[in-house]
């Protein structure tokens, strides 16, 4: 290909993309902000071997994005597609973007080289479950505006599935819809990748890449002012659909709203456990025995098992924490049933020993002085059998493992400073009085 034809089919691909944008930006108006703030990135064409035009990898049919919202452009796939299905793909990854479905994401990084075949392919299943149960999320709020998907798209209303609900109660869904469809030798949706933005994980496509695109503060700023945005249109006309009316009245009053989205963050992360959905034979417990003679095969959901990590140094006071154990320990007991026992560890800079208790008021705080989390993390971690869910209570003055512990975290972030590791879904809670 000469210079010349490489840069007329970029031109021509810049093109789309922007039609695409106005498009978008047209269609969803109070989307418009961060549809303009995506950052296209135009992929090497794959050319076919005869006529030398870029060929449409499906591959890319999503126009994938990554965290820091690029969106991946592959020219032939750009070229074939029509500008309005574009422009649709740009609203849904906005979608996934700042619904931080990267970050409650379930999908772990790899492990080493040492995942075995069996466990990649297993891995691979959960990732693409993760990103079909995304989409639901977001496709639900796209249908409300009359927004389709293209052909082959997963879609809430078509499959029959309840609307508003999140990414992480469409997973179990999504499991066993896939199941009875399977065994009628069907499939659910078209496999299809958004990108890391949905999980997390990066891309191949993505090594050596511009390393362009918004920081964490330009992400955070963007959020707020779409947000408000949101809030503005639906106090002067009231039309909007519900999952962004909500998303943008948790993403400005944290704090107002602090014991719903404690309460979200701990059942979702209870939920994604418990979503886990295992078809085959348990072996039967000898009460089971008592009064089942036969154990069929059937759907067995894991009771998670949650382990509290209380930052007990110096700077929370045992008045706060008192207070934040007995809402935490009361949503555990709402989702997980009453009287279940729970493990807990102080830490400060060392974890104490841990604590078997049934109610909040049953934890003996001990500690003081610095905090070092990664040790009482790495001591939950340690326990057997290890926990599914792992909630923090922590003013976040404290290092952080690097890497995603091995388990669903919630860090429930009490007051205005310190800090949450991004792999964490969080609550934040203001440090004195009721609100
Ligand atoms: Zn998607």
């Amino acid at each position: 290909m000469t210079a010349d034809r490489a840069h007329a089919y970029e031109e021509a691909v810049r093109a789309r993309v922007a039609a695409a944008r106005l498009w978008a930006a047209h269609r969803a108006p109070y989307l418009a902000s961060a549809v303009f703030a995506l950052n296209p990135v135009i992929l090497e064409p794959a050319l076919d071997e005869d006529t030398g035009a870029p060929v449409a990898d499906p591959g890319f049919r999503a126009f994938p994005a990554d965290t820091r919202w690029n969106l991946y452009v592959e020219p032939g796939t750009a070229l074939a597609t029509p500008v309005e299905e574009i422009g649709w793909w740009m609203l849904h990854q906005v979608g996934h973007l700042v619904r931080g479905h990267a970050a409650r994401s379930p999908v772990r990084p790899e492990p080493g080289h040492e995942v075995s075949h069996a466990a990649g392919a297993a891995r691979d299943e959960e990732a693409h479950r993760w990103n079909q149960a995304a989409d639901a999320e977001i496709n639900d709020d796209l249908e409300a505006e009359e927004l389709r998907g293209p052909a082959g798209v997963l879609s809430p209303a078509e499959l029959g599935l309840p609307a508003h609900r999140t990414a992480e109660e469409y997973v179990p869904m999504l499991d066993v819809l896939a199941s009875a469809m399977g065994r009628g030798g069907r499939a659910l949706a078209e496999a299809i990748d958004c990108g890391s933005a949905v999980d997390g994980q990066e891309r191949t496509y993505e090594d050596g890449g511009p390393g362009e695109g918004l920081t964490r503060l330009d992400r955070d700023l963007l959020e707020r002012s779409i947000a408000a945005g949101i809030q503005d249109r639906v106090s002067a006309r009231g039309e909007l659909p519900s999952g962004w009316r909500r998303w943008a009245e948790e993403r400005l009053r944290p704090s107002v709203n602090w014991r719903a989205r404690l309460g979200a963050v701990i059942r979702s992360g209870l939920s994604t456990v418990a979503g886990q959905v295992d078809f085959s034979y348990r072996r039967p417990s000898r009460r089971a025995g008592a009064y089942a003679g036969i154990v069929p095969p059937s759907m067995v959901r894991a009771v998670p098992d949650t382990v509290l990590v209380i930052d007990t140094s110096g700077s929370v006071t045992n008045d706060v924490l008192n207070r934040l154990l007995a809402e935490v320990t009361g949503i555990i007991d709402g989702v997980a049933g009453p009287g279940r026992r729970l493990r807990a560890f102080c830490c400060d800079v060392h974890p104490h020993p841990v604590q078997l208790v049934r109610r909040a008021s049953d934890i003996e705080l001990v500690g003081g002085g610095g905090t070092d989390l990664r040790a009482g993390i790495a001591a939950a971690m340690a326990l057997r059998p290890r926990p599914d869910l792992v909630v923090v209570l922590t003013d976040g003055e404290t290092p952080w493992p690097e890497q995603r512990p091995p388990a669903q975290v919630v860090v429930c972030l009490i007051g205005d400073g310190g800090h949450a590791p991004g792999w964490a879904s969080v609550a934040r809670i203001p440090s004195k009085g009721e609100s």
